[in-house]
């Protein structure tokens, strides 16, 4: 049985991070994590349950998408001794990359993935995280991409859930969210 956060380190967790009402347009509440950072009980506790959660699960790979889910994805790959791969926004990776549409409310974005990324290896298990899922198109392109290398996504991981947004529904893999609002 996976685990999942405990009420103590979730309440700990959820007040450490801040809301930006209108950023970074109106209607928007944004959800400003560098508060939680900062915060070394907040992100120790975080980084600790998801640590003790996916230390079984026999990861070969944490995937990170660009920005925040490169500080959760590359401390947790760390932890659990493994490498780490960046999905990133179109036109930044150097190397031969593979490409992955998702439409936004007005118009289309692309994440991209190195061809090379998990090395080649076989069906390699890798977790996908970022800090929140809303809609769920940049997640669902993202685990799209991992399998489109060869490799398999196991689960994808969000610190923030809105729940209200039904995002996991576009997404095919098992999604754990630490906190759902
Ligand atoms: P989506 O593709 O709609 O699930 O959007 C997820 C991406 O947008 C993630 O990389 C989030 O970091 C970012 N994002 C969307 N909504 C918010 C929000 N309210 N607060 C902070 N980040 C957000």
């Amino acid at each position: 049985m996976s685990k999942t956060v405990s009420q103590e380190d979730k309440e700990i967790i959820l007040s450490s991070i801040r809301t930006i009402p209108n950023f970074p347009k109106e209607g928007i509440q944004f959800k400003d994590i560098t508060t939680l950072l900062n915060n070394p009980e907040a992100f120790g506790r975080l980084m600790n349950h998801l640590e003790d959660r996916y230390k079984d699960y026999n990861l070969d790979f944490i995937a990170g998408i660009e920005s925040r889910g490169f500080i959760f994805g590359s401390a947790l790959a760390d932890r659990l001794g493994i490498g780490f791969v960046p999905v990133r926004k179109k036109g930044k990776l150097p190397y031969t990359t593979v490409a992955e549409k998702y439409s936004l409310e007005y118009g289309f974005d692309e994440v991209e993935i190195h061809i090379d990324a998990f090395r080649y290896k076989k069906e390699a298990k890798v977790l996908l995280i970022d800090d929140l899922i809303a809609t769920g198109g940049t997640a669902s392109a993202a685990a799209t991409l991992i399998e489109k290398v060869g490799a398999k996504c196991v689960e994808c991981c969000f610190i923030l859930e809105l729940g209200f947004l039904n995002g996991k529904e576009k997404i095919k893999s098992p999604v754990y969210s630490v906190i759902e609002l």
